[in-house]
């Protein structure tokens, strides 16, 4: 019995460890899934940053020394000697005219055009109220400079960004500057041929937040400022880096990768949507967890069927076992459990040196009653007599049981000879008083004989000897006319 609630406890056991086993894989699973999922994103962020952060440093040096170059030329001593044709192909000849860099220009220092690249009369116009003028005028450390976005005049409105530097005299004062424009569909194309997502951004700003562009491609966003929280700031000291948070107005949560662009005051950002980085881990998430649950509430259910199952099993052991150690008839215990009992009490007795009592009751004349009455009365008799034995054997440990036929026990732990005969005195008083006609016994009514037997266990004795004697003594009131109670 022991052994199968441990058994039954170790099933329980393993079971809640399955059960616990699979949650735990299942959330194991799925949140490194969701870290290569993240670590992925910022791989592609990083990647994507770098490799633009690269190829637009790579364009803009480019014009830059291009500008340098002019700004050299303009230092050559006897260049007021050279004009027209001459002087543009000195100054000019070797800047770059790829598709999306505009007219080189020299401004003197109150902002008019001294020479241009292209055909631009060098005209009356006048630059002096430019940014890039009025930056290059106030400091000489700035070098090269990036406009805000502007719409070129000179190339029908086309969305430009000028890039600058200044020209000094030997004693460093501002002697003007050379400008160069770059049509923001540099980055736009760029950008284009790149698959990102629908809600992916790329961003191209200058370190004071002022976006240059911004893909996707919108007009509002042109020439605005960032709207900095808190963190953005840090990655404008940084070199690169990336946090999680919502930039822009439409309030996306996003994955923001950074990287400065090398030599240039602009930053680039990719901005990948939350949303979208982890929509295939969400996906993956929402087959794993209710198969997950699934198998866990199955695992359940078999246990809390199990345990019902076991209960049930339980319930009908313990009333087997109950009907084992009862009398069909009557009801009281029935033989074996009284034999259980003497053994037990037996020890006890000879253990603590108390007196063990024992009555044995037979029905007198039963036989007869039998004959007369029809054995269905008889047996009503033996249930009468059951219940009023039940009645008279108080004590906890006392035992009333029946032997056999029309013979019942009761066991008396620690009682002694003189208590015994007076409860054996009460029993067999009782059962007279009930008056119960029975025209074959001497007395003309249902009468019971009693011995009784009182042992102190000796260690050498078995408790056999106790119920023999209490047969001895029953024997004897048998033959000494019944309806007493004898003790030997
Ligand atoms: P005495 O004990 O007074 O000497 O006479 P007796 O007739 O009781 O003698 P005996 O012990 O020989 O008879 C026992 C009788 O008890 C036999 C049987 O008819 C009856 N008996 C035994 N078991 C049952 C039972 O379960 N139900 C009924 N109704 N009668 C039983
Ligand atoms: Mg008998
Ligand atoms: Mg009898």
């Amino acid at each position: 019995m022991k052994s199968r609630g441990f058994l039954h406890r170790t099933l329980y056991a393993l079971a809640g460890l399955v059960a616990i086993g699979i949650c735990a894989a299942a959330v194991a699973l799925l949140w490194i899934d969701r870290r290569l999922t993240w670590e992925s994103a910022y791989t592609a962020g990083h990647n994507l940053t770098g490799m633009l952060a690269a190829d637009i440093g790579r364009t803009l040096l480019l014009y830059d020394l291009s500008l340098q170059g002019v700004v050299e030329r303009l230092r050559e001593p006897g260049i007021e000697r050279i004009q027209g044709e001459a002087l543009h192909r000195f100054l000019f000849d070797r800047s770059s005219s790829a598709e999306y860099l505009g007219a080189i220009a020299v401004l003197d220092e109150n902002g008019n055009v001294r020479y241009a690249s292209m055909d631009i009369s060098p005209s009356e116009r006048n630059f002096s109220d430019w940014d890039y003028f009025q930056v290059h005028r106030d400091a000489d450390d700035v070098g090269m400079y990036v406009s805000r976005p502007y719409r070129s005049p000179l190339r029908g409105g086309d969305e430009s960004i000028a890039i600058s530097r200044r020209i000094s005299r030997p004693d460093g004062s501002f002697a003007g500057v050379v400008v160069g424009s770059l049509r923001l569909a540099y980055f736009r194309d760029r950008f284009g041929t790149l698959s990102i997502g629908e809600r992916d951004a790329i961003t191209v700003f200058r370190n004071d937040g002022v976006v240059l562009v911004r893909n996707p491609y919108s007009l509002s966003d042109m020439g605005r400022e960032l709207e900095f929280p808190q963190d953005f700031q840090q990655f404008l000291v940084r070199r690169e880096g990336a946090f999680v948070g919502t930039l822009s107005r439409d309030s996306i949560n996003r994955l923001h990768t950074f990287q400065r662009i090398e030599n240039t005051p602009l930053v680039i950002n990719v901005a990948l949507a939350v949303d979208d980085i982890l929509e295939p881990w969400v996906r993956r998430a929402v087959l794993v967890i209710p198969v997950t649950l699934a198998l866990f509430l199955s695992v359940i259910a078999q246990i809390v069927l199990f345990r019902r199952e076991m209960r049930l099993r339980r319930a009908f052991e313990a009333q087997l076992e109950k009907q084992a150690r009862t009398d069909g008839l009557t009801g009281i215990p029935n033989r074996r459990t009284f034999d259980e009992a003497l053994t037990r009490e037996w020890q006890a007795a000879r253990r603590d040196g108390h007196p063990l009592s024992l009555l044995f009751l037979d029905a007198d004349r039963f036989k007869l009653y039998n004959d007369r009455y029809g054995h269905q009365e008889g047996d009503e008799l033996l249930k009468a007599m059951a219940s009023t034995l039940k009645k008279k054997a108080r004590r906890p440990r006392d035992l009333a049981a029946r032997y056999g036929g029309e013979e019942f026990v009761v066991l008396l732990p620690n009682t002694s000879r003189q208590r015994a005969i007076g409860i054996a005195e009460t029993i067999r008083r009782a059962i007279a008083d009930r008056q119960v006609p029975h025209q074959d016994n001497d007395s003309g009514i249902v009468t019971v004989s009693i011995g009784v037997a009182t042992v102190v266990p000796k260690a050498d004795q078995e408790s056999s000897t106790l119920v023999e004697a209490a047969d001895a003594a029953v024997y004897q009131a048998k033959k000494s006319g019944r309806n007493r109670v004898v003790a030997l």
